[in-house]
């Protein structure tokens, strides 16, 4: 589950960890308030409003931007909010905005320039151990450091038991060539970070940029938090973070009727059971020439109900030209999987306007198909997996 940019800098500071402090505000009126307060808690004369959606790169779509007076934190927020924000993360039309952050500009003049560095923590599966991955060059894109100069980006491992030491922290902050201060700020914050990550059950962390000030301390102006699903259970106060406006209304629906689907952007409809065959179904369909609409697992109980509700999920996007359901019959028999194909079919009327293919494999295939076969319904059966993804392409070239 992802949060957004507050609710993940909230989370942080709740663990020690310096952050741009900010408010939230869903229109430009509670901007301005917030605004004044966080100029009496902070002494701010400037703000960001930054636009809190589940997508990175923001700054550049126009999301984040610098405000000198009331007046312009209320005409920018005006602006941001409800408006489609494009990046380079989100879908092409881009991401509703629902509500801004409005936070203290921490780029002020001093002593120094203000610097910006990267930092992430996230599991390293060569390792099976966590690792902070860290670098000179934040505030940009990391995939391009990564791919133009690698040599600047390091990692730390953490032994799990241990957890991460301070010999650790120490060596953290000397690759990013600090000292004095800003030496032993650095410190506090990747090892807050770090015991933040392990009590919230996160997945991933990214802090892009963390930031240097002028007066050499150490703070997160920006926060990328995953939390894993499977520990949700364990953090209520977590869960209720959640806000489904930025998940995929069909995704959601899916999941609440425990199907485990994921919206993909082609054509072609899958409806199968076991991750394994579903990823090996999508090759199929790709290398078939035809583009997968989604991933779905239906699971070990393909019964009539569950059919049909995974026929009604598939067909709310609009892209979905074919469905191409492919069951493997081990505990559950194919020719129950077939009548449920039937049943539901029959149910659903004429909610079903493109065609469908199904593919039988295992405990009583043969009858299965003879079910199908005999049905009289709009259903095209296929025996072979290439036969299946053959079949599909004809009718989409019709
Ligand atoms: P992202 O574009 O979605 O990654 O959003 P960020 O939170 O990282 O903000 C984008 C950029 O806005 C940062 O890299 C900074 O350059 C800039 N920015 C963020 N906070 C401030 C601030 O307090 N003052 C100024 N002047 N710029 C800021
Ligand atoms: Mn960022």
């Amino acid at each position: 589950m992802n949060l957004h940019e507050y609710q993940g800098k909230e989370l942080l500071n709740s663990f020690g960890v310096r952050i741009q402090r900010g408010i939230v505000a869903d229109n430009h009126k509670k901007a301005v308030e917030a605004a004044k307060q966080l100029a009496t808690e902070t002494g701010t004369g400037w703000w960001v409003v930054k636009a809190q959606i589940h997508a990175g790169g923001r700054g550049k779509g126009g999301g984040v931007k610098l405000a000198k007076s009331l007046e312009e934190v209320a005409s920018i927020s005006e602006s941001i909010i409800g408006m489609m924000l494009k990046t380079p993360q989100t879908p092409p039309q881009g991401k509703k905005v629902h509500q801004v952050l409005i936070a203290e500009d921490v780029y002020y003049p001093g002593d120094n320039e203000p610097e910006e560095y990267y930092m992430s923590v996230l599991l390293n599966r060569g390792t099976g151990r966590n690792m902070i991955m860290y670098s000179t060059e934040g505030g940009m894109d990391i995939e391009a450091v990564a791919e133009k100069t690698p040599h600047l980006i390091f990692t730390e491992d953490i032994d799990p038991l241990l957890g991460i030491q301070a010999f650790q922290a120490r060596k953290i902050a000397f690759n990013l060539g600090l000292s004095g201060n800003a030496l032993k700020e650095m410190i506090k914050f990747v090892t807050s970070l770090y015991t933040a990550f392990v009590n919230s059950d996160a997945s991933l962390f990214e802090i892009n940029p963390v930031l240097k000030t002028s007066d050499d301390k150490i703070l997160a102006v920006d926060s990328k938090v995953v939390i894993d699903d499977n520990a949700l259970y364990r953090h209520k106060n977590l869960a209720a973070l959640r806000d489904l406006r930025e998940e995929n209304d069909i995704e959601v629906e899916a999941h609440a009727a425990g199907l485990n689907y994921v919206d993909l952007d082609g054509n072609v409809g899958c409806m199968v059971n076991g991750a394994g065959l579903a990823m090996s179904t999508m090759d199929l369909i790709k290398q078939s020439g035809g583009e997968p609409a989604n991933f779905l697992d239906v699971g070990g109980t393909a019964d009539a109900k569950r059919v049909e509700t995974a026929f009604r999920i598939i067909l709310k996007d609009d892209n979905v030209k074919a469905i191409l359901v492919n069951i493997f019959g081990g505990i559950v028999r194919c020719d129950r999987v077939a009548q449920g194909v039937i049943d539901a079919y029959k149910n659903m009327g004429d909610a079903i306007k493109v065609p469908i293919i199904v593919r039988l494999q295992g405990t009583n295939a043969v009858e299965a198909k003879q079910l199908i076969d005999e049905s009289g319904l709009d259903v095209i059966s296929a025996t072979e997996f290439q036969e299946a993804a053959d079949k599909v392409q004809q009718v989409l070239a019709n």
